[in-house]
């Protein structure tokens, strides 16, 4: 299925042209517009899923199996020395726009991409809610 007021249904289906590394019958690879570092491109499934709750088992297995494919396609053109793939869900994990998709951002030495997080502590009581409650779900 298709979101017709979503700007990457549009870009994945060829409606908006777009730097495209890679496309199959189910997936586009475009170059991300606003790039972290040289070559950040992005994943994205021609059906439009808004996150990764939402995506097929199938459709996840193969969009890990692109990433895969298309790190070792990009390291080996770019020259690069690492490797990020990341994906957002929700407005508070980062994520701007609602249709699935997956960040390969190649990453080089002293590159400036600089994203991560600020290291925190596992409390034993933490430790122990996080378990105790995630190990509660089916
Ligand atoms: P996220 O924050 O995970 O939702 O990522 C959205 C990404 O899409 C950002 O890195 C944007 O730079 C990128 N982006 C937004 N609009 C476009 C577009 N029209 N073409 C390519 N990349 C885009
Ligand atoms: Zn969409």
């Amino acid at each position: 299925m298709r979101d017709d007021n979503c700007i990457f249904c549009k870009i994945a289906n060829g409606d908006i042209p777009s730097a495209t590394l890679y496309e199959d019958e189910e997936f586009r690879v475009i170059l991300d517009l606003g790039p972290a570092s040289k070559g950040h491109a992005l994943i994205l499934p021609k059906e439009h899923y808004p996150n990764l709750y939402e995506l097929p088992d199938e459709l996840a297995g193969k969009a890990i199996l692109l990433a895969k494919k298309m790190a070792v396609k990009m390291t080996k053109a770019l020259d690069c020395d690492g490797f990020n793939v990341v994906q957002n869900n929700g407005e508070s994990a980062g994520q701007t726009v609602f249709h699935f998709h997956m960040h390969l951002i190649p990453r080089y030495k002293n590159d400036q991409a600089g994203f991560g997080w600020n290291v925190g502590e596992l409390s034993e009581a933490d430790r122990e809610d996080i378990l105790s409650r995630v190990r509660a779900v089916n």
